[in-house]
C-alpha cells in the first residue's frame, strides 16, 4: 500500500518516504487546556486519528506525539478569573479532553507531553538561537525571533517577504498573516501572569506558545521527523514560527511532510459564540446526538475541503449507520447458520468482499478520500443485501462480510455495532419468555413480549431466535 500526501509546503501530493523505513514519527498541535474542545478542534484531532489508522493499516508502525498547551494567555486568563491555580485549572479540561477523545472513539497517541513539564527544554532551545544569533532581549525583557536573520522564514505559509517590517515585534501567541515580525519566544513576567512564572538567563518569565512545539517534537521524535499537523488555522504564524525556531538552531530539516486540516463550517457559516452556532462535543451530546454519530459526521468529508456541519447530517449519519448496523446483524445471523462458516468447496474463504477492500485502501492511499473511503464501505453492504436477498450467500461468504468490515473499521472506527446494554429487567424478561416459548405458552410469551415493550425494547422472533432492540 503506497501512501501519498498533500504536503502544504511544497503544494503537491507526494508520496509518503519515512525516513527510517516502516516507521512514522508524527507531530499533532493538541488543545489549550482552557476550555472544552469545540467540534472545529476536534475536525483536526478527527483528521489525525484517520491519518494515524491508515498510517497502522499500511503496516506502518506509528510514534505519534500531541503536546498540550497548559500556560498561555488564555489558560493563565482564565485560571485567573477562576481563582484557582494555573495547574488545577487546566487539570479540568485536560481531562475532559481525554473523556471526549474516548467519546468519539480518537486512540491516544503514544505521548501527550505538556508545556508546563518541559520548561528547561525551551530555556534550552532559547539559549541555542541566542548563541546562533537568531535571537535578542527587548527593552520590555522578553526574548524575541529575529525574522529578518532568518532568509527561509515565510516558506510554509508562501508569504511575501517584500512587505515585512521587521521591526515588528509581536508578544501575543496568535496574531494575523499580516503581522508579520519578530516573535516572542520567551516572555517577562508581568502583573497580568500572576504567580505563573519560571526563571531564566533572560529573567523571570514563562515560554512563547511557539517554543513549546519546537522543544517537545525534538524531544520526542528527534529534530527531523516524517509528519507533522494540524488545523489550518495554525499553519501561519504558528507551524511558521516552528519552523523557524528549530531549523535556525540545528541547521536541519525540521519536518518532510505538512498536512492541514481545512476548516469546519456550522450550517455554512464560521463557527462563533456571537453567531450562537458555536458547539463543544458536550453541547451535541446533550443533543442526544452520540460520539459514534458525531464521528460519522466528521470522517465524511475529505480533510482539505471545508466541512459544513449541519444537524441534517447528523440525522443521516444515524440513518446511515443504522443501515450498516442492519447489514451487520444480517451477516452474523447468516454466518450463524449451518454450523458456521465453512469455506468454499476448494476450502478458500470467498472472495467477492475483496475488490472493496482494494477500492476502500486506495482511497485511503490518496490522500485520505474519506468520501471515496465510505463509499467502498456502502458498496461492500449493498453487494451483501443483494447476495443475501438472492439467497446466494452461505455462512463463509457472511463471514467474508463482516471481516471485511471489520478490517475497514480499524482506520475507521465507526462501522461497528454498538453493543447496546440490556438491562437487568428486561435480560430477566427475556430469559422467561424462552422458558415458556419452549412450553409452548403462547399466551404467556406475548404478555412477556408486552412487558419488555413497556420498558421501551423490542423483541423480534427470528429463525435464529429472539432479536432485541431499543424501540
Ligand atoms: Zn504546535
Amino acid at each position: 500500500m503506497d501512501l501519498s500526501f498533500y504536503n502544504s509546503l511544497t503544494r503537491r501530493v507526494e508520496p509518503l518516504r519515512p525516513l527510517v523505513p516502516g516507521t512514522v514519527r508524527m507531530y499533532t498541535c493538541g488543545p489549550t487546556v482552557y476550555n472544552y474542545a469545540h467540534i472545529g478542534n476536534f475536525r483536526a484531532y478527527m483528521f489525525e486519528d484517520l491519518l494515524r489508522r491508515t498510517l497502522e493499516y499500511a503496516g506502518l508502525a506509528v510514534t505519534h506525539v500531541m503536546n498540550l498547551t497548559d500556560v498561555d494567555d488564555k489558560t493563565i486568563r482564565g485560571s485567573r478569573a477562576a481563582g484557582v491555580p494555573l495547574r488545577d485549572y487546566t487539570a479540568t479540561y485536560k481531562k475532559a479532553f481525554f473523556e471526549d477523545l474516548d467519546t468519539l472513539g480518537i486512540e491516544r497517541a503514544t505521548v501527550y507531553p505538556a508545556a508546563t513539564d518541559h520548561v528547561p527544554e525551551m530555556i534550552a532551545l532559547i539559549g541555542k538561537l541566542f548563541e546562533k544569533g537568531y535571537a535578542y532581549q527587548a527593552p520590555d525583557k522578553s526574548v524575541y525571533f529575529s525574522v529578518a536573520k532568518d532568509p527561509d522564514y515565510g516558506k510554509l505559509a508562501h508569504l511575501d517577504r517584500s512587505g515585512m517590517r521587521a521591526s515588528v515585534r509581536i508578544s501575543n501567541d496568535e496574531y494575523a498573516k499580516d503581522d508579520v515580525g519578530d516573535f516572542a519566544l520567551w516572555k517577562a513576567w508581568d502583573e497580568a501572569d500572576g504567580d505563573v512564572k519560571w526563571d531564566s538567563p533572560w529573567g523571570p518569565g514563562r515560554p512563547g506558545w511557539h517554543i513549546e512545539c519546537s522543544a517537545m517534537s525534538a524531544k520526542y521524535l528527534g529534530e527531523t521527523f516524517d509528519i507533522h499537523t494540524g488545523g489550518i488555522d495554525n499553519l501561519f504564524p504558528h507551524h511558521e514560527n516552528e519552523i523557524a525556531q528549530a531549523e535556525c538552531a540545528t541547521g536541519k530539516p525540521f519536518v518532510k511532510l505538512w498536512m492541514h486540516c481545512a476548516h469546519l463550517r456550522v450550517d455554512g457559516e464560521k463557527m462563533s459564540k456571537s453567531a450562537g452556532n458555536f458547539y463543544t462535543l458536550r453541547d451535541l451530546l446533550a443533543k442526544g446526538y452520540t460520539g459514534r454519530e458525531i464521528r460519522y459526521v466528521l470522517l465524511g468529508g475529505h480533510y482539505r475541503q471545508p466541512l459544513n456541519f449541519a444537524f441534517d447530517a447528523l440525522a443521516a449519519s444515524r440513518t446511515a449507520l443504522s443501515r450498516i448496523d442492519e447489514f451487520t446483524v444480517r451477516m452474523e445471523a447468516l454466518a450463524a447458520t449451518a454450523g458456521g462458516p465453512v469455506g468454499s468447496p476448494d476450502g478458500q474463504a470467498p472472495s467477492w468482499p475483496d475488490k472493496h477492500l482494494e477500492s476502500f485502501a486506495s482511497a485511503l492511499a490518496d490522500d485520505l478520500n474519506s468520501p471515496l473511503a465510505f463509499a467502498a464501505v456502502f458498496a461492500l453492504v449493498n453487494e451483501g443485501n443483494r447476495l443475501a436477498q438472492a439467497g446466494s450467500l452461505d455462512a463463509a461468504g457472511a463471514a467474508a462480510a463482516l471481516a471485511a468490515l471489520a478490517k475497514m473499521d480499524a482506520v475507521l472506527g465507526v462501522l461497528a455495532r454498538p453493543a447496546a446494554a440490556i438491562p437487568a429487567e428486561v435480560q430477566a424478561l427475556l430469559d422467561e419468555r424462552a422458558a415458556v416459548r419452549r412450553a409452548k405458552n403462547w399466551a404467556e410469551s406475548d404478555r412477556l413480549r408486552d412487558a419488555i415493550a413497556a420498558l421501551g425494547w423490542t423483541v423480534k422472533d427470528t429463525k435464529d431466535g429472539p432479536r432485541l432492540s431499543k424501540s
